[in-house]
């Protein structure tokens, strides 16, 4: 038998109603907040996440999947989403009809990495970006916009962190006193963050094995080297949260492990998944649009773990699998030609309607509606259809009710009013 690749999973008709509403959720609030849709290719040329992401990234050195296309060269399955949704922006001339664009999208994201559980090499991604706004006003107004998904999703053990990264006129300065800090410590340090280190410093803060965290725990805070600009906008975002009273923690360690990213980076943690996790993280990057070819447009977006989500939504799945209002219990042939017009016509009425065309007895397909769950069985056999009445039995209640056939539809949509 063969089986799907390791690391990948499928998600069952039983656990897709969760998918289902937290999509549906999202949707709904974007585009409350004017997000409009974007559907864009899962494969492309391995260039633009080399020059987005950065070469030096555990994403770019060894987690993409990268083939060959011929002569066509290089091209990777997307490892994020923020580098196609730029491309986009870019290749669009998006900017031309108006700067500002807010856009989401949600798909499959690829990454290499060792199985582990919960971890998969094909996961999914709720992602949303917004173009050509540099006011702080749009960092909380995001932020804000993400706690209030997940609070929809009665998701309530959350934390909110944010830092600000600086821009490249400040952030130098707090560069090179981390490589000061970096080299004095230099023999605890993992051989990633050795080898990071003199490119890109900022990475050994992000580094997640113990020792390199404990090296760092003493590491300068950016935010102590801020320019006036950059200190500005981190204040004015913290006030806007505050009064929208979105609670945040202040967490100098939070650098976000890309390239691309400019002042205000911020992460959604919960303690839901076992340690302290990220389900959802984000950013500022202002410099990306200009780096890959566009105008210079500032940009912020974020991205939130859907696998994990699922697994820490307070829902219900039992509320949100799909039961048939009628399972019909049709006892013969002649039975079985009739309730399939009376099916096909409910179905299209918008009634959820279901019937067996096995021509089993009346006991197994009751036990095929418990199975499925009906609320309710329309039973029919060759003397309902001689007398033109049939009987409809309310599954919980167990009460029955009789119906004629004469004006079957109406009165089975009364019943279910
Ligand atoms: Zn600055
Ligand atoms: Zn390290």
């Amino acid at each position: 038998m063969i089986q799907l690749i390791r690391g990948f999973k499928d998600i069952l008709p039983e656990e897709i109603a969760v998918w289902q509403h937290i999509e549906k959720t999202a949707r709904s609030l974007f585009a409350d907040f004017g997000f409009k849709e974007i559907r864009l290719p899962i494969l492309e040329h391995s260039e633009l996440f080399k020059r987005s992401i950065g070469e030096d990234t555990d994403i770019v050195e060894k987690e993409m999947y990268t083939f060959s296309d011929g002569k066509r060269g290089m091209i990777t399955l997307r490892p994020e989403a923020t580098a196609s949704v730029v491309r986009s922006y870019i290749q669009h001339k998006m900017y031309a009809k108006d700067p500002v664009q807010k856009l989401y999208t949600i798909g499959p994201m690829f990454r290499r990495e060792r199985p582990q559980k919960g971890r998969y090499r094909q996961f999914y991604q709720i992602d949303a970006e917004v173009f050509g706004v540099n006011s702080p006003f749009i960092d909380a107004q995001i932020i804000f916009m993400l706690v209030t998904f997940f609070n929809r999703l009665s998701i309530t053990d959350l934390e909110t962190h944010i830092n600000s990264l600086g821009c490249p006129e400040c952030r130098p300065r707090f560069q090179k006193r981390l490589l000061g800090l970096i080299t004095s410590v230099k023999s605890e340090l993992c051989i990633d963050c050795e080898k990071r280190s003199t490119k890109n410093p900022l990475r050994v803060l992000d580094c997640k094995v113990p020792t390199c965290k404990k090296a760092m725990e003493d590491a300068p805070s950016i935010l102590d080297f801020l320019c006036k600009d950059c200190d500005n906008h981190f204040e004015k975002v913290k006030a806007l949260l505050d009064k929208r009273q979105v609670s945040f923690v202040v967490d100098k360690q939070l650098v976000r492990g890309l390239d691309y990213y400019t002042r205000t980076a911020f992460e959604i943690q919960t303690s839901l998944l076992g340690a302290q996790n990220a389900v959802a993280g984000g950013g500022r990057y202002d410099g990306l649009v200009k780096t890959l070819g566009g105008p210079a447009q500032p940009a912020i977006g974020f991205a939130i773990g859907f696998d994990r989500l699922v697994e820490i939504a307070g829902i219900n799945k039992e509320d949100f699998i799909s039961k048939p209002d009628i399972f019909i219990a049709a006892l013969g042939e002649k039975c079985i030609d009739t309730a399939f017009e009376w099916v096909c016509t409910l179905n299209i009425k918008g009634v959820k309607c279901e019937m067996d065309f096995s021509g089993k007895s009346l006991k197994s397909l009751m036990k095929k509606a418990d199975k499925l769950n009906a609320k309710h069985v329309l039973i029919v056999g060759e003397d309902e259809l001689e007398t033109r009445t049939v009987t409809l039995r309310n599954m919980s209640t167990k009460k029955q009710v009789s119906i004629e056939t004469d004006s079957l539809v109406e009165s089975i949509q009364e019943v279910l009013k």
